[in-house]
């Protein structure tokens, strides 16, 4: 079955090991790199990945190319996903649209686990070409990473909702 975009951004971030507030901080001070956000400002860059998180609004092409330089994912997959979701969505098309069916679309690989892509894998290269640090797959939807970790719980967002702590830093 596949994820859910939002699905995709927790992840990515979770595997990234960072907070919601810390893939904030980072991502405030890209556009306003020569002035520190102010706490308003992260509170509210914040607010804005939880939503994309939770399955509202979802981020635009230019937003998840800038959120990639933060967190290491694939802005094709979630691209993806959001296609995806909007072929299976019963949300009313402008006149004279036509919605795609999801067996015309790309259903991207992905671990279930951390979510990590062939082109987005966890590690990084280096040392000696051929010698990648990079996870391989180890079973169709789980990469060698995960596998060693033994992270095989379910998503941790999935539909429901995001942990209270999270919460009540947006909210603080
Ligand atoms: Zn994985
Ligand atoms: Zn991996």
């Amino acid at each position: 079955m596949v994820i859910r975009s939002g699905t995709y951004l927790h992840k990515r971030r979770v595997a990234a090991g960072l907070s919601l507030g810390e893939a904030a901080a980072r991502l405030a001070v890209l556009p306003w790199a020569i002035r520190r956000p102010t706490p308003a400002e992260l509170r509210a860059m914040m607010a804005r990945l939880a939503q994309a998180e939770e399955g509202g609004e979802p981020f635009t092409l230019a937003q998840i190319q800038l959120y990639s330089a933060v967190v290491h994912l694939d802005p094709v997959v979630y691209l993806q996903l959001l296609a995806l979701e909007l072929a299976a969505s019963a949300t009313p098309l402008p006149p004279g649209a036509r919605r795609g069916t999801a067996r015309h679309l790309v259903i991207p690989r992905l671990c279930r686990g951390c979510a990590c892509s062939d082109l987005a894998p966890c590690g990084q290269s280096v040392g000696a070409p051929g010698e990648s640090t990079h996870c391989r797959w180890v079973e169709p939807d789980l990469c060698s990473t995960c596998a060693a970790a033994h992270i095989h719980r379910p998503p941790p967002c999935g539909s429901g909702p995001i942990d209270s702590g999270l919460r009540a830093e947006i909210v603080a």
